[in-house]
């Protein structure tokens, strides 16, 4: 449920009619909406109210906006970042470094030191050389970082290839089957306190089936880690449960994953950590539009908006599908394929879609944006970057300016030799 609702016809955000904001941001913007991010935090909470011990680490990566992170921090919220980048901004937003968790293939050794030097709480390890590392720059350091180590459990999540992270030839984490040899190895290191494991198998999961049978692995592998004389007090159940995209769409609902997920980690005795982000904050935000002109087409019309795949890459990335609809609608429909004005053919949110009738001047949005949305964003075609707007009940702020193309190229030289 979310609070982007029509009123007298038309689309309000909480109680501020889209077309306000349009008119004061200009389009395209992306509109997030406080009460929603508040509600789905308070959800996702109250479907994990059987697990005594967690951490609910947002994934900042899905939305990293500032005011967005401090809205959920203010819910309880720590983090789960995956570069230093990532990390200030949660700190800039007042979430504790000891709620932050650090995950991701790639850290570089400086981006260990910074999280290092933070405080952060916790480091999810995702290979045994990333391990060694870790130890020694700890080490040298004359601390130790508090750790997990990522596991690749090999299930398929039943998601779109580029968001599965969990099969045996994907590069995140270290191979079930290895997994207590490197543990071993990594635990007998100075600089680290090897406290547990960690898995996130995808995004935009639509059966908890994946998630369960990846738990299960993890539970034998906690026994087994114990078995050989490791302590285990931490495990990290990752995010990926996905979110409603198409009207009446049913997926798992929080209080169903809670359930299996207390079910499955009963007899674990640990702290949990979870790392939601696309079940927060994708349905807490839209993308408003402007329709720049109709342009007849050979079969259907083509609905020119003046948002592109550089503010919203998820159709072009994934072939996703938003929903698409007026904020003002004027009764009829219309067959349209919806584009923006980038030249790329990928720069197509939808063919052939049913859609409310719209013509040139007519606002529009793209639901569901409110994760991996203005993240993901570019100044491809240098369009500059997308603003986003954050709305409470009767007001709303600009939360990140628009970045004019202009700005970008002042950022841009031409060295001397080449005038
Ligand atoms: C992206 C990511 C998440 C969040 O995934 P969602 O599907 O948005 O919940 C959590 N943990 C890790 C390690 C990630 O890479």
């Amino acid at each position: 449920m979310d609070h982007f609702t029509y009123r007298d016809g038309v689309m309000h955000a909480e109680d501020v009619p889209l077309p306000v904001i349009a008119e004061a941001v200009g389009t395209p913007v992306y509109v997030y909406s406080r009460a929603t991010l508040e509600r789905h935090a308070r959800v996702f909470r109250d479907g994990l109210a059987g697990v005594p011990d967690k951490l609910i680490a947002f994934a900042v990566k899905s939305n990293p906006n500032l005011a967005v992170l401090k809205v959920l921090g203010a819910q309880g919220m720590g983090a789960d970042v995956v570069s230093v980048g990532e990390m200030r901004r949660a700190l800039a937003a007042g979430i504790a470094p000891e709620m932050i968790v650090f995950s991701g293939v790639g850290k570089t050794a400086a981006e260990m030191v910074a999280a290092l030097e933070a405080g952060i709480g916790q480091f999810n390890i995702e290979s045994e050389e990333e391990g060694v590392e870790l130890a020694a720059i700890a080490a040298a350091r004359g601390m130790t970082a508090q750790c997990t180590l990522r596991i690749n459990p090999d299930v398929d999540a039943g998601t779109h290839d580029k968001i599965s992270t969990g099969k045996a030839d994907n590069k995140f984490g270290v191979p079930i089957s290895e997994a207590g040899q490197i543990f071993g190895k990594l635990a007998g290191l100075p600089g680290v306190n090897l406290r547990g494991v960690a898995v996130h198998i995808g995004s935009q999961l639509a059966d908890l089936a994946p998630l369960e049978a990846a738990f299960e692995k993890l539970g034998a592998l906690v026994q087994a880690l114990r078995g050989a004389g490791h302590e285990v007090t931490h495990v990290d159940l990752g995010g990926g449960l996905g979110v409603p995209y198409r009207v009446g769409e049913v997926l798992p609902a929080p209080a169903e994953y809670g359930a299996m997920v207390e079910r499955v980690t009963k007899d674990w005795g640990v702290k949990l950590i979870f790392e939601p982000g696309r079940v927060i904050a994708g349905n807490a935000g839209v993308l408003l539009t402007r329709v720049v002109r109709v342009k007849r087409g050979i079969k259907d019309p083509f609905v020119i908006v003046d948002a592109a795949m550089n503010d919203l890459a998820r159709p072009a990335l994934y072939g996703a599908y938003h929903h698409f609809e007026a904020v003002a609608p004027k009764g009829g429909q219309m067959t349209a394929n919806i584009v923006g004005p980038i030249c790329e053919t990928g720069d197509t949110f939808a063919m052939g879609r049913d859609c409310d009738a719209l013509e040139a001047g007519d606002l529009a949005v793209f639901r569901t944006a409110g994760a991996y949305g203005a993240t993901m964003a570019s100044s491809y075609n240098s369009r500059g970057f997308v603003a986003e707007v954050l709305v409470d009940g009767d007001k709303f702020a600009v939360v990140a300016d628009r970045i004019e193309a202009g700005a970008i190229m002042d950022a841009e030289r031409v060295p001397e030799w080449l005038l």
